[in-house]
């Protein structure tokens, strides 16, 4: 092969939808191999994110061949491992978004949710491209499962009232997604992929649609993906988790989506309290399943490629804040500038902030959390008097109680998946300022107007 096609890099996918739709199950139907016939085709489980080399790809897609041309320039495909808002809306890069496809599931007995609807927002906003698994299709009455068959082919085998409570449901759910403003086609009638999603019916159970929704991802990504992202250039990687490792102390978890990393490369990150500088000390993927009788859980890397999920070892990476970017300095690069620059990530989030001093307090554990949060008080019009990310102490409560005389309704703090510290609790309930915690956008929105309410009363 040519240098240049050896320099290809491989699209990044993320899933995300409402809650119980089938996120997990798909991943893990993706996932699965056909370990009978020896067929791992090299998936790999990497940090955060799961590889499929283009050949397990072609495996998994195999039963398309008989409906669509297939095209195999990508080496292979990254798919995130968590599903949902959080991972997707980490994988960020100065608002846009580093996954290059996403799958929003829908449950085709349920049609659009509350967190469709957010994660509709979300996709629209960072301008990432996704495609419709319509889940949970081996749930219609009298639906007659072939394992892992195509979509067109399972499909066509099925009875008179399957096909057609098919067609209501799936009317009903392009009306709704209509609604919202998405033009949608079943994707084998979609003639339009710019203008119109694309939906895959699929069943995470009996496997069914499994490749189709495959080879959409591939066919998307490859048609649509610009030539300039398909090429290993410059370095992008984000931080997804934060995490003690015994023997490594606090490490990052990073998915870097294009470039090289190396051990002993300067890098630069958003931290709590101000910017981190730190050097590579250990960059780590998972030991491969064959070889776990070792000592190691991790395999050590002088280098890696992108795209792949891979955990940062360094010293000071204790106040490292998830979703934030990770740059590498280069010979030519100026390092405080840099600083700023990743500083940037947080404080241009300030911008939400109300600068009239009225408002709730925000406190999120991730930068992504925190910017998809604050997205949906400004469409929600509450306005926000200030920001904060990690844990909740005394003086964040502090700041809320300013509102305690203002306007009582307002004297609530919003808090996205972090700890709140005892004392701050405690302080909390002794002032009257109320805490909300969740981890859903919609539940904390819909506690936080309950309340209001019933203030008002
Ligand atoms: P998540 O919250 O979106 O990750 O949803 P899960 O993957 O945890 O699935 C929620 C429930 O729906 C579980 O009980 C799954 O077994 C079930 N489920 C998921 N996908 C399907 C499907 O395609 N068909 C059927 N019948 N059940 C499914
Ligand atoms: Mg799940």
């Amino acid at each position: 092969s040519t240098p240049s096609e050896k320099d290809l890099r491989s699209p990044i996918c993320c899933i995300l939808g409402h809650v119980d739709t089938g996120k997990t199950k798909l991943l893990d139907k993706i996932r699965q191999t056909n370990v009978q016939g020896g067929e791992a085709g090299g998936i790999t489980q990497q940090i955060g994110a799961t590889y499929f080399p283009i050949d397990a790809v072609k495996t998994k897609t195999k039963s398309m061949a008989q409906f669509e041309k297939q095209i195999f320039d990508v080496p292979g495909l990254l798919v995130i491992d968590t599903p949902g808002h959080e991972s997707f809306s980490n994988l960020r890069s100065r608002g846009s978004s580093l996954c290059n496809i996403a799958i929003l599931v829908i449950d085709i007995m349920h049609g659009l949710e509350q967190q469709t609807m957010e994660s509709i927002r979300l996709l629209r906003d960072r301008k990432a491209p996704f495609v419709v698994a319509l889940n949970k299709i081996d749930r219609l009455y009298d639906w007659e499962p072939t394992p892992n068959d195509a979509f067109r082919s399972t499909f066509q085998k099925q009875g008179r009232g399957v096909k057609q409570e098919f067609a209501t449901r799936l009317e009903a759910i392009k009306v709704a997604l209509a609604e919202q403003g998405l033009n949608s086609e079943l994707y084998f009638e979609n003639k339009n992929l710019a203008k119109y999603v694309s939906i895959v019916p699929t069943s995470a159970v009996t496997g069914e649609g499994i490749p189709d929704l495959l080879w959409l991802l591939l066919e998307l990504t490859q048609k649509r993906m610009s030539k300039q992202l398909m090429y290993l250039s410059h370095v992008a990687a984000t931080i997804l988790e934060v995490k003690v490792v015994e023997g490594f102390g606090t490490t990052i978890d990073v998915i870097l989506s294009n470039g090289y990393l190396r051990e002993g490369d300067r890098i630069v990150l958003c931290g709590l309290n101000g910017p981190i500088v730190t050097t590579i000390r250990a960059l780590l993927t998972p030991q491969p399943l064959r070889e776990l009788r070792l000592k190691s859980e991790y395999v050590h890397n002088k280098e890696v490629k992108a795209a792949l999920g891979v955990k940062v070892a360094a010293n000071d990476l204790e106040k490292a804040v998830s979703g934030s970017r990770l740059l590498v300095v280069g010979p030519d690069d100026d390092e405080e500038e840099m600083m700023d620059d990743v500083m940037d990530d947080l404080t241009g989030l300030l911008d939400s902030v109300d600068t009239s001093g009225r408002g709730v307090v925000v406190q999120a554990s991730t930068l992504g959390s925190l910017e998809a949060l604050l997205d949906f008080l400004k469409d929600m019009k509450i306005p926000v008097m200030s920001i904060g990310l990690g844990p909740v102490y005394k003086r964040d409560v502090m700041k809320a109680t300013a509102m305690l005389d203002k306007a009582k309704e307002l004297a609530v703090m919003l808090c996205f998946d972090v700890k709140i510290d005892r004392e701050a609790e405690h302080y909390a309930e002794e002032q009257g300022v109320k805490i909300f915690n969740a981890d859903i956008i919609y539940h904390l929105f819909d506690a936080f107007t309950a309340y209001q309410e019933k203030l008002l009363e």
